[in-house]
C-alpha cells in the first residue's frame, strides 16, 4: 500500500513536471475509461498544463455528458500531427490496450500507466496500480486527493460515473465500502446519480434490442449447462445496423441465467475478427483464460479478441473452460 500511495505522489509529479500531455483511453471505450481520461484532463488544467485525449476508434456518444468529452480525438478518423514526450494510459492492462498509438510517442517519451487490472504488465515509466480498486476512477479519487487538486463538480461527474460503470451500478461484488464513501463524497458536489445512471445504464438503443433478438437465438448452454454462449456474425451487425458497441452487454444475459457459472459473448466486429466477453459467477476465474487467449481483464469479467472463424474460437474457448471446470463441453 505504501508503495501505491508513493506512486500516487509520483504521477502527481509527472503531472507537474511536464507541460503538454497525450492521454490515452483503451480500445473499445468503455466508462471507466473515459471518465478516467477526462477527470486525467481536468487536473491537467488545474495545473495549467495542455493535452490531447485520443482513442484508437469512437467513443460511445452515450458517455457525451461527460465534461471535455468534445476534445477526444478518434485516431480512426482524425490526425493527429505531433508527437509527445509526456503519455498518459488509463484503465488499459496492456500496452495493446492503448491502440495503434505509437506513432504518437516521442524517442524520449515517458509513460504513465495508471490502471486498476490484475492482468496488468507494468507496461509505463511510472505504474500506478491497484487492483483491488473497482474501477480506474477510484484511483482517479486518490490521485486527486495524494495531489492536492480540487474536486470540482466536472471532476465529480468523471469520477462518479467511471465507479458507476465499472460496478454494474455499485451492483458488483468490487462495490467496496471506499468506492460507496467516495460516492457519496461525490454527490455533494451536485453530481445527480439518476441522470447518469439513466445516460450511462438505463438507456439502449434501438439497435441494442435488434441484435439482442438475434443473438438470444443463438443461445447455447453448454458444459453441463454451466455455460451459455451467445454470438453475433459480422452479417448480423450489417443487417441489423448495429456497432459493436450496440452488441456490448449481451454477455450478461447468459450469465445471469440460473446455474451458469460462466456466461461468453463472441461478436464478430469485423470479418473474422471476434471479440470475445467473459463474465463468470465463482467457479472459474476468467481474466487468466482471457489472458491465455491474448486478453485479459478481472476474475469475474475479462476478454480478449482473437482471429478466425467464430466456429472455432468458440470451440477453443469452449476448450479452455472444460479444463477449469472439469467437464467436457458436449456433456
Ligand atoms: P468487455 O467484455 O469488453 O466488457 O471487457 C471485460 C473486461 O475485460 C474489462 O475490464 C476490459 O478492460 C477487459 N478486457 C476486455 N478485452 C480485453 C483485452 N483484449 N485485453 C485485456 N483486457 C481486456
Ligand atoms: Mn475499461
Ligand atoms: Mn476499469
Amino acid at each position: 500500500m505504501s508503495d501505491y500511495r508513493g506512486s500516487l505522489e509520483e504521477a502527481a509529479r509527472f503531472m507537474r513536471k511536464h507541460d503538454r500531455f497525450l492521454i490515452i483511453s483503451h480500445v473499445n471505450p468503455d466508462g471507466d475509461t473515459t471518465s478516467s481520461a477526462l477527470a486525467t484532463a481536468l487536473m491537467l488544467e488545474e495545473l495549467g498544463k495542455t493535452y490531447v485525449i485520443v482513442n484508437e476508434g469512437e467513443t460511445p456518444a452515450k458517455f457525451g455528458f461527460l465534461p471535455r468529452f468534445e476534445h477526444i480525438r478518434n485516431l480512426s478518423t482524425d490526425v493527429v500531427d505531433e508527437t509527445f514526450s509526456a503519455v498518459i494510459a488509463v484503465d488499459a492492462a496492456d500496452s495493446r490496450r492503448m491502440g495503434d498509438v505509437r506513432h504518437l510517442f516521442s524517442s524520449d517519451a515517458v509513460l504513465l500507466n495508471i490502471d486498476h487490472h490484475p492482468t496488468n504488465d507494468r507496461f509505463g515509466h511510472t505504474n500506478v496500480i491497484r487492483t483491488d480498486a473497482a474501477a480506474t476512477a477510484e484511483i482517479m479519487f486518490e490521485l486527486m486527493e495524494a495531489g492536492g487538486f480540487t474536486c470540482t463538480n466536472e471532476l465529480a461527474v468523471c469520477v462518479y460515473t467511471g465507479l458507476l460503470t465499472d460496478t454494474g451500478g455499485f451492483r458488483y461484488s468490487n462495490t467496496s465500502p471506499n468506492v460507496m464513501e467516495i460516492a457519496a463524497k461525490l454527490l455533494r458536489y451536485g453530481v445527480k446519480p439518476g441522470e447518469i445512471a439513466e445516460r450511462c445504464l438505463e438507456e439502449i438503443t434501438l439497435e441494442h434490442v435488434q441484435i439482442l433478438r438475434r443473438s438470444l437465438q443463438s443461445l447455447r448452454l453448454t458444459h453441463n449447462k454451466l455455460v451459455a454462449s451467445l454470438r453475433v456474425t459480422h452479417q448480423d451487425l450489417v443487417e441489423t445496423g448495429a456497432s459493436s458497441e450496440d452488441a456490448s452487454g449481451l454477455v450478461n444475459y447468459g450469465r445471469n441465467i440460473e446455474g451458469v457459472e460462466v456466461g461468453l459473448s463472441f461478436v464478430e466486429t469485423e470479418p473474422g475478427v471476434v471479440k470475445v466477453s467473459f463474465r463468470a459467477r465463482n467457479q472459474v476465474d476468467v481474466s487468466r483464460i482471457a489472458k491465455s487467449l491474448g486478453g485479459g481483464g478481472h476474475a469475474k469479467a475479462a476478454g480478449c479478441t482473437m482471429k478466425g472463424s467464430i466456429d472455432e474460437i468458440e470451440q477453443q474457448v469452449h476448450t479452455k473452460l472444460s479444463e477449469d471446470l472439469g467437464v467436457a463441453a458436449d456433456e
